[in-house]
This record gives C-alpha cells, sequence and structure tokens, in this order.
C-alpha cells in the first residue's frame, strides 16, 4: 500500500503556521509528524477498522505529544504541541526520547462504543530489540505490527512541505480472509512454494526506496522502480473525496462538553479572571468562546455528564 498526502498534510501545516501562538512546525517536528500522518493512513486503510485509529507519540523531550487520527472514511487529523527548542536536524530521540521515557501508543477506537467500553490501546516504547534508541519512526511502528498482528511488516516513510508518503509491505497470512489468493494454503507449502523468499526479496526492494523518490515521485513510477521484475495487480487509487483528506471532527458541543467537566468552581474561576472562556482547537485552529451567559448554560438543566473530558 502506498499513500502520497499532498493537500490534505499541506492543509495541516498552513493550519498550524496560521496559529499565531505556536507558529509553523521546525523542519524536524514536521517530519516526524509527516511520517506518523502517512503511517496513520496506511495502518487505517490496511485494517479498515471500523472507528478511529489513532497514532500518538509521547515525548520526554522538547515534543511531548504528536497525535495522528484517521477515520474509516480516510479523513484525517494531526497535531503537534511541543515545548521547549528544537535543534536544526534533531534525530527522533532528541525530539521524544531524550530520558528513555518516550512511548508510541496505537489506540483503535470504536465508532459503536459502548458505554464504559475501552477503545483498545498498544504502546510501544522508542527501542529496538538490543535496547538501542530507535530513530526512525517507521521501526517503531515496524515493531508494533510484527507484535500485534504477527505478521511481518516494512514501512518506508518520508514527509517535507509539500508531501507526507509512505509504503507499507506487509506478509498476507496464508490462509483465510486474509489471503489475497483466496485459497487455504498451510505455512509448510508456502516455504515449499518459495513464498518466504519472495517476501524477503520484496521486503528488501521496498527498503530500497530512498526518502527522496518517495516523496518526488508518482506511484507508477515508484512501483515500476522497486518491482519491475514482479507480476503486479494493482487497485483503483482512493483520491478526492473517497481518499484522505483533513477534517476536524471538534464542534461547539463537545467543547462545551470538555468545559463542564472542569467543575463550576475552575470555569468561574476563568470568567472572573478573563471574561469569558475560549478554548482554541490545536487541529484545525477554530476558536470557540463561551461568554459568562454560555458558560452558566453548560450547568443548568443538564445531566452530569461522564464521558466529558475532551475536546478532541
Ligand atoms: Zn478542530
Amino acid at each position: 500500500m502506498l499513500v502520497r498526502l499532498t493537500d490534505a498534510w499541506q492543509d495541516i501545516l498552513a493550519r498550524r503556521a496560521a496559529n499565531s501562538e505556536t507558529g509553523a512546525y521546525p523542519v524536524p517536528v514536521r517530519q516526524l509528524l509527516g511520517e506518523m500522518a502517512a503511517a496513520g493512513v496506511l495502518m487505517q486503510g490496511n485494517i479498515k477498522f471500523n472507528g478511529a485509529l489513532v497514532l500518538q507519540i509521547f515525548g520526554d523531550g522538547p515534543v511531548k505529544l504528536g497525535v495522528v487520527e484517521v477515520q474509516p472514511d480516510l479523513s484525517l487529523r494531526a497535531t503537534c504541541s511541543q515545548l521547549g527548542e528544537v535543534t536544526e536536524g534533531a534525530s527522533l530521540s532528541q525530539l521524544v526520547n531524550v530520558n528513555n521515557e518516550g512511548r508510541c501508543a496505537i489506540t483503535l477506537d470504536p465508532q459503536d462504543r459502548l458505554p464504559g467500553q475501552q477503545p483498545y490501546q498498544g504502546v510501544v516504547p522508542l527501542f529496538g530489540d538490543r535496547g538501542e534508541k530507535l530513530e526512525n519512526i517507521s521501526e517503531v511502528l515496524e515493531h508494533y505490527m510484527l507484535q500485534s498482528e504477527q505478521l511481518d511488516t516494512v514501512l518506508v516513510l518520508a514527509a517535507d512541505d509539500q508531501v507526507a508518503a509512505g509504503l507499507l509491505i506487509q506478509r498476507l497470512p496464508v490462509e483465510g480472509e486474509g489471503n489475497l489468493a483466496g485459497k487455504a494454503d498451510s505455512v509448510e507449502r508456502e516455504a515449499a512454494l518459495g513464498q518466504s523468499e519472495d517476501f524477503s526479496r520484496i521486503a528488501i526492494l521496498s527498503k530500497s526506496l530512498k526518502r527522496e523518490e518517495l516523496l518526488t515521485l508518482d506511484a507508477e513510477t515508484i512501483l515500476h522502480r522497486l518491482f519491475w521484475e514482479e507480476p503486479l495487480a494493482r487497485f483503483e487509487p482512493l483520491i478526492g473525496e473517497t481518499g484522505p483528506r483533513f477534517a476536524c471532527r471538534c464542534n461547539r458541543e463537545r467543547v462545551g462538553h470538555m468545559i463542564r467537566s472542569l467543575g463550576t468552581e475552575e470555569v468561574e474561576g476563568i470568567i472572573a479572571e478573563q471574561g469569558q472562556v475560549e478554548v482554541g482547537c490545536d487541529f484545525c485552529g477554530a476558536q470557540y468562546r463561551f461568554d459568562p451567559v454560555d458558560a452558566a448554560g453548560l450547568f443548568t438543566g443538564l445531566p452530569a455528564d461522564a464521558s466529558g473530558g475532551s475536546v478532541h
């Protein structure tokens, strides 16, 4: 699976650049978030989960939190919060794993979640098998997929100020629905047929794809360069309304829930100090303002809401 985010990615960057409080992302942060965005779309496209796939990185360096959320229709939003100086050319570990406490979480939040039901979450450390700090988010996610799905996966990711792109190669199960060939087959038979070698060869070819190629070449050219000796069957690309695009899910009601969850005392304190409650959406930049009357309305005649707590 190959993804190339252009308009969607530029939209995310432009919204951040327009935020007068934060300004644009520094280059290393932009690269990290772009690679996460491409990976999130690939993972959602791959598992086709009926709910949001949320990819998060919790950092202990200048980057505190990176979030990419991809819906089943491939609409997505992404944001990164940064405190402190990001040096030019900062590596992944310098951004998010300075004190060995950085981690990455993948959450699957079902669309029709029952009250009290928790989303599924997998957390992976930012270290390799030999305890070394990983310097590519692709390696972190390859680890996750091998652990969670027991499927060999190769991920190649890249992002600049125009494009966030990725290539995902996954070894499909030989049996069951996951098998594209549609025929039950055995592991021994697969080995006998040399299909293990096939995967290794395709994995090595995929890893030879350079960052620059992934960012600048179209899908046709990339596939031809990598796999010109392989028989290829291509699926229709998903573009426009059927493809990945930026969309934010914030709205006034959700922001109201979040404000209500702060409690009367806290909200009254904010109003006494600032005259109103103002909340900005980190994903799209929308500003929500609640004057004293709006804010008081949040606490009257409404049942206490246990699910509140997050704008996003
Ligand atoms: Zn928003």
